[in-house]
């Protein structure tokens, strides 16, 4: 059963180096000889039995071609070339990989040239794997003493090295045997010795010689180990250096002292850990972590990376909440207190906290507020938190588009954090604080994720008990957390996000509102910012109507806030200079104001506060803020008489549009002028409006005749020879929708008529080819715009009348609503004395 090798096999004569039987070695081949027959052998040769040679050790070197074989070692190792590797520099020459099989002894040389070959002999037995326990039973005591001095020598070794790893099993399943000449070509031997090896063919004998080799080895690896000790040491500094310290007592230096405080603080971290109320399952993680930061020296990265997580752990509030002190009548008040109007959104929110009072773990709904900026849907977020006693902490989403500032970022990455919610909880140090998620509507998305998603696992009452953040690792339970979203609107929120949510429309104020607004808390509030007293400046009720009307165009109360404050500061410079003045005020002007009756002086000439410089009045008379000073401090009002001066001229029409930021009245212009018939739009106008305008041109030529419209040469078909020329100003907005139809079709009828609208008439709704007003959204914010903006008379589609009722009474009162059902109604209500279609006799025709 035992393998044999050829009987003739080609030898390879080598210098430095001995191959021993199972071990491989690389060996450089440069001799014209031996290079002979790796060309002729190795390489051509097709056959496994091909690739066996014969390597002899410890020939002289060769020096040149025509030298006689020098003589040879007589025993050799048949060997397996692996592989040959050839190559042009610095001079031609292979290196050859080759693996010994055997040992053999050269019987006979049979040839010389090319290379020389020989008959040789086989010494050692190469058993097949199988038989390999055979081999055991003829062991000797001198095998047994051999094998445990190589189990001594591989165990000193690391063992994690994954070489060393497998010489310890290979010793296990290798025949004894093998052994000897694999231990000697592993262990640092010289070339004499391995030599010696080679040549012991009696078993015995080879165990014999190696032994001593081991214990060399063994003894060598001793005394490094000895000697490196210290060193390794080094490592464990940490941990081990302290108990010896206290024992010597070294005076410590200052680096000792931090080091001592850092371990103190793992103890008070560990002690903390162990003593807060966090969940089973993050104590678990903590105090593995915990574990792992005592052994790791402080130098390392980690290090702080750890100890960073577990003192948020530890301040993480897991169990710590408020008391919620929730009285409906005392919430009612306080929120009437904070904010005037809005009354539907604080009844939702009364509604809301009942249904809290009442069953305390409510698993509600998410309120998200929606409305225009500035009407409050920040500061009614605040009142809650304040009515329910609880923390108040707003998470400002806009702009986010990276999942983990929800969520956090894994803690593998160098800088990572928790996500907002888990750190808003840290600031807040209780779970059950009041979270505005502001502006959920402006969530971006990106190639990080999508927030919005991230946001859902959040918001749902049903998942958020056990929320995950990355950085932690651990669930978190939100159940408690208030979360109020707020928007400016739907339309960008994502529908599986808004699903969650339950809407309440926060729409803008009417100018009463705001009045009433900045009397009761915003011109109180700057009073206090800027450190002023009423006794030093007075608003009456008519220049805030004034700033309201003139300087701000808006739905919510934020920039009339900011002109407040503008007046504040003007006011303040004068208080602090000691030049109180008063400008006399108009007594129609001013009206209503009884403090102002109390302050009006002798002097009657009407001043502003600047030409008033020289007039030093006592400083307890209040500075009054009347139109003049109000002209002063802000500059000439920005908007007034645009409506009257836009409709001067045929061709301009009102309409009334809605943005996220409220409504806004908007202007259509058109104009004509010799041409082929083209219709041009200007004003960045989206696809619905296009369509509109078309739409509108459409039933105009339609309706040409009835109405009497002609172009300019007098011909009923209004584009013959004629361009049209439609524009929407303020062209760096995008405007679309359907509800400029009406506005489009006055505005044309008005065109081709050469007649005025009415210049105190707005407009919405939608149009058919048919001529029929279809309803839109919007119309409160519409209406309240129409009525800042001063209109009067304001046509609507008649299906959008139920709208109305939104509206306040006193806005209601100041304007007339005229309910359309078709265009012909909207043209007699836009045209002073109506829009006369001519008795039609086609209308029948129509019908058909
Ligand atoms: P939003 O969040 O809707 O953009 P804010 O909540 O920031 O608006 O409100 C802006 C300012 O207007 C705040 O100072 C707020 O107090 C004030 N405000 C808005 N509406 C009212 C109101 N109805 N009553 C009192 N103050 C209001």
């Amino acid at each position: 059963s035992a393998i044999q090798i050829p009987s003739r096999l080609p030898l390879l004569l080598t210098h430095e180096g001995v191959l021993l039987p199972g071990s491989t070695m690389r060996t450089s081949v440069d001799s014209p000889r031996n290079m002979q027959l790796v060309r002729s052998r190795l390489l051509k040769g097709t056959s496994l039995r091909s690739t066996i040679i014969g390597v002899i050790p410890n020939t002289s070197d060769p020096t040149s071609d025509c030298d006689d074989l020098p003589s040879l070692h007589r025993i050799g190792t048949a060997a397996l070339a692996v592989q040959v590797v050839g190559s042009n520099w610095p001079k031609p020459h292979y290196t050859l990989l080759v693996t010994g099989l055997c040992r053999f002894q050269i019987l006979q040389l049979l040839k010389e040239k090319p290379y020389p070959v020989a008959e040789v002999e086989q010494l050692d037995r190469l058993e097949q794997f199988t038989n390999q326990h055979k081999s055991e039973e003829e062991l000797g005591e001198l095998s047994e003493q051999f094998y445990k001095y190589a189990v001594q020598l591989v165990e000193m070794l690391d063992m994690s090295v994954p070489a060393v790893a497998k010489l310890r099993r290979l010793l296990d399943n290798l025949p004894r045997e093998a052994l000897p000449d694999i231990l000697t070509s592993i262990i640092r031997t010289s070339n004499q010795e391995k030599l010696q090896i080679l040549d012991a063919v009696r078993l015995e004998e080879r165990f014999k010689m190696t032994i001593p080799l081991l214990v060399r080895q063994i003894e060598g690896l001793k005394l490094l180990q000895k000697t490196r000790k210290p060193k390794q040491d080094d490592d464990k500094r940490v941990v081990a250096i302290r108990p010896n310290r206290r024992i010597n007592h070294i005076p410590s230096t200052t680096e000792d002292d931090d080091e001592e405080e850092d371990h103190d603080d793992v103890v008070m971290l560990e002690k903390k850990i162990r003593t807060s109320s966090m969940s089973e399952q993050a104590l678990r993680v903590c105090i593995k972590e915990i574990k792992r930061l005592k052994k790791m020296p402080q130098s390392m990265p980690e290090y702080a990376l750890t100890r960073n997580y577990l003192e948020l752990m530890v301040e993480l509030p897991w169990n710590k909440s408020t008391k919620d002190r929730l009285e409906i009548r005392a919430a009612r008040i306080l929120l009437d207190n904070d904010h005037y109007a809005m009354e539907k959104l604080k009844k939702r929110v009364l509604e809301y906290l009942a249904v809290r009072q009442l069953k305390n773990n409510l698993k509600g709904p998410i309120l998200c507020f929606v409305g225009p900026p500035g009407v409050g849907k920040t500061s009614v977020g605040r009142s809650i938190a304040k009515t329910l006693g609880r923390e108040f902490h707003r998470i400002a989403l806009g702009g986010v588009c990276d999942q983990s500032d929800i969520r956090g970022h894994r803690r593998t990455y160098v800088g990572s954090m928790p996500g907002r919610i888990i750190n808003g909880l840290k600031t807040v140090g209780v779970n059950n604080p009041v979270f505005l998620l502001d502006e959920v509507d402006k969530l971006g998305k990106s190639l990080q994720g999508d927030p919005a998603a991230a946001l859902l696992e959040v918001l749902d009452p049903e998942q958020n008990h056990s929320f995950t953040d990355h950085y932690l690792n651990v669930a978190f339970d939100l159940s408690q957390v208030l979360f109020i979203a707020t928007a400016n609107t739907t339309a960008t929120i994502p529908p599986a996000l808004l699903d969650r949510m339950e809407i309440i429309q926060v729409p803008g104020y009417t100018q009463e509102e705001k009045i009433e607004i900045a009397h009761r808390h915003l011109i109180p509030k700057q009073l206090e910012q800027h450190g002023l007293t009423p006794q030093q400046i007075q608003i009456p009720q008519v220049t805030t109507l004034d700033i309201i009307t003139r300087y701000t165009r808006e739905a919510g109360v934020r920039s009339l806030d900011r002109k407040l404050g503008a007046i504040c500061r003007a006011v303040a410079v004068k208080v602090a200079e000691g030049q109180h003045k008063e400008t006399k005020p108009d007594r129609a002007e001013v009206g209503e104001g009884e403090d102002c009756k109390e302050h009006v002086t002798e002097d009657a000439k009407p001043e502003s506060i600047s030409d008033t410089a020289d007039l030093a009045l006592p400083p307890e008379m209040p500075i009054l803020i009347d139109f003049h000073a109000l002209k002063d401090i802000l500059g000439p009002p920005m908007y007034e008489t645009e409506v009257s001066e836009r409709l001067s001229q045929p061709g301009v029409a009102i309409g009334l549009a809605w943005t996220p930021l409220g409504g806004e009245i908007m202007f259509v212009e058109a104009s004509r002028m010799d041409g082929e018939g083209q219709l041009t739009l200007t004003g960045q106008l989206g696809d619905v409006m296009k369509e509109s305008a078309h739409l509108a041109i459409s039933w105009l030529r339609s309706n040409a005749k009835r109405y009497q419209l002609t172009n300019a040469s007098g011909s009923f078909d209004l584009l013959d020879n004629t361009d049209i020329h439609l524009h929407f100003p303020a062209g760096a907005v995008t405007k679309d929708g359907p509800s400029a139809g009406v506005t489009i079709v006055t505005c044309l009828a008005s065109l081709f008529s050469g007649r005025l609208v009415c210049s105190d008439v707005a407009m919405t709704g939608e149009i058919t080819l048919r001529g029929l007003v279809l309803p839109v959204g919007g119309i409160k914010d519409k209406v309240l715009a129409a009525h800042r903006a001063g209109l009067k008379r304001i046509i609507i589609p008649q299906r959008n009348e139920k709208d109305l009722e939104e509206i306040a009474v006193n806005v209601r009162q100041d304007l007339t609503f005229v309910l359309a059902g078709c265009l012909d109604e909207v043209l007699n209500a836009a045209f002073d004395g109506g829009f006369a279609a001519k008795p039609r006799v086609e209308r029948l025709n129509s019908k058909l």
